[in-house]
Parts: structure tokens; sequence; C-alpha cells
């Protein structure tokens, strides 16, 4: 089953047209990577202490569906969806604003990414297992004041670190084998897989500032100042991607739903986990 999982989300991925950007070219992600967690991993609790005692467990996002019960075993299937290299080229351009096929990946490929957590529920579930997609039940809460900033109730990015897919990055992503550009999704089922292993030694050690070899080359590159050796503010990030980029560009990329990732191109941790002497393919600083 194991097996029949990770096919099913890698040939939804390849062959369906809605990943593909409007006029039906290049698709909005290559081949996702696909990784288990167990559902009763204790890093799941442990994250209601880094997170906020708001963040759900699995088994606490089975039981808010009506008429459902708490889940005793079960695993958390996350994917990682990297964004196309042609599209992070367009971003890699850009100062100020992202391209037009970044914001249509962040805008109508997240669509995609939602019908993919829809696709697999119905496949589980199709297999007589119980199924749900937390970012889309009716329970998923923003919670905007927390000591750690935005967070929400089920984190998609933590999920698929639980899943061994990648480490925490200077700018609050996450670093994967396919690199920091992509979308992450996730959907908890009863069905027992073998967890994916956690191979790095440390939950930021895929990022080069946390691994010694200097960079912040993101810093640069946030066009917002929201990024510093302090961190990520992202109550200063979400206003822009949130507010000034939408009101800029957003009618003429038509689009509602926009981020900048400009942190996330033309930067070492691009499309790779990062090397040590890595830099970006032109060499130059940003700004
Ligand atoms: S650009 Fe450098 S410091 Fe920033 S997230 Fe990537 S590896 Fe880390
Ligand atoms: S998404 Fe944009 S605004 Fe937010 S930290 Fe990255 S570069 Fe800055």
């Amino acid at each position: 089953m194991e097996r029949a999982v990770r096919e099913e989300i890698v040939r939804f991925v390849l062959e369906r047209p809605e990943n593909r950007h409007l006029d039906g070219g290049e698709r909005y992600f290559d081949e996702p990577l696909v990784g288990f967690a167990s559902a009763a991993d204790p890093l799941f609790e442990e994250y209601k202490r880094i997170i906020g005692p708001f963040h759900r467990t699995p088994s606490e996002c089975m039981a808010t569906e009506p008429g459902a019960s708490a889940m005793a075993q079960g695993t958390v299937i996350c994917w990682i969806l990297p964004v196309t290299r042609a599209t992070r080229e367009s971003n890699r351009k850009e100062r100020v604003w992202p391209s037009r096929e970044w914001a249509h990946t962040r805008n109508y490929g997240e669509n995609f990414n939602v019908l993919l957590r829809l696709h697999v529920v119905a496949f589980l579930l199709g297999h007589g297992l119980r199924a749900i997609a937390p970012a889309l039940s009716r329970d998923w809460k923003r919670i905007e004041d927390t000591p750690a900033g935005i967070a929400s109730t089920w984190s998609e990015r933590h999920a698929a670190y639980a899943a061994g897919l990648g480490t925490f990055s200077l700018n609050d992503g996450l670093i994967t084998e396919r690199g920091i550009a992509h979308r992450c999704g996730s959907v908890i089922t009863d069905l027992v897989l073998p967890p994916t292993k956690r191979s790095a030694t440390d939950h930021r050690g895929n990022c080069l500032h946390f691994r010694g070899g200097g960079c912040g080359i993101c810093i640069d590159r946030c066009p917002a100042g929201a990024l510093s050796l302090e961190g990520h503010d992202k109550p200063r990030c979400r206003e822009y991607c949130h507010v000034e980029i939408p009101r800029a560009v957003g009618e003429r990329f038509q689009v509602a739903e926009l981020g900048c990732g400009l942190c996330q191109t033309m930067v070492p941790c691009e499309g790779m986990i990062p090397r040590i002497k890595e830099r970006p393919a032109s060499g130059e600083r940003a700004r």
C-alpha cells in the first residue's frame, strides 16, 4: 500500500491538466517528494510546545470530523511539490514583485494542491480507510497572535519535517532535496505505513546559515526588509505579500493569492540542499 500511495500522488501530479499553467503549457510543479510520519510520533505532541497548544495532533485532527472518534494509530502522508525550474528562473530576475509565473503558481498551483489533497483523501476512502486533509478541515484556523508569530492549527511544513522531507531555514521555509521553492501538503489516515527516516541531524541542518556556512543571501533578496540574521519577521512578510503585492500586481496578474518568494529564488537553497560553497548561479548578490 505504501507504493500505491506514492505512485498515486506522483501520477496525479504528473498527469493532471490542472497542474499546468492556464495556457496549458509548463507544469506548476515537478514530480513530488512523498514522505510518511507516524501519527503517534511524539514530535506532534512536541509541536504543542514549539508552535502552541492550539496546534493539533493527527489524532485530534481526525477527531474534529463530524461524528468521528480519535484515531489509535495511523500515518501522516506528506508531499513536496517542487516549483519548476522555468518558474524559478522567471522569479530569479525579479527584485520587487514576484514574476507572473511565480504568482500563478502560488495562486492556481495551490488550487491544484487543494485538488491533490482531495484526491488523496478520496483514494484512501475508496480503500475503506479513514482520511482527512487537515488544511481543508472546517476546524483549521489561522492564529494571528502567538509567541511564534502567525501560526495555525495544522502546519504543513511541520508535518513535512516530521515526515523526513526537509529541515527549516533562516527565512522560515523548509529546505528539501528539491530545495526550498515548493508547496507542501498532507493527509492523515488510519492506514499504518512505515515512517520515513528523518536523516537530518539538526532541525535546521539544511540551511547554510545554521550549518556554519555564513550565507544569509535570502536576507538580501527580501524587498520588504522582513529577513535578518535574527530570522523572519512574519507580520512584515505577511503585510508585503498579502497587502502590498496584491495591490501592486494582483489585477495585472489576475490572481488573488500572492506571495513573493524572492527569498526562495536566486538563493543557494532554491532547488537543492546547498553545499557549503554553493552560491547562486550568477554568483551575484541580489541587492
Ligand atoms: S539563502 Fe542561505 S541562509 Fe537563506 S535559507 Fe537559503 S541556505 Fe539558509
Ligand atoms: S516571501 Fe518575500 S517578503 Fe516574505 S520574507 Fe520572503 S522575500 Fe521577504
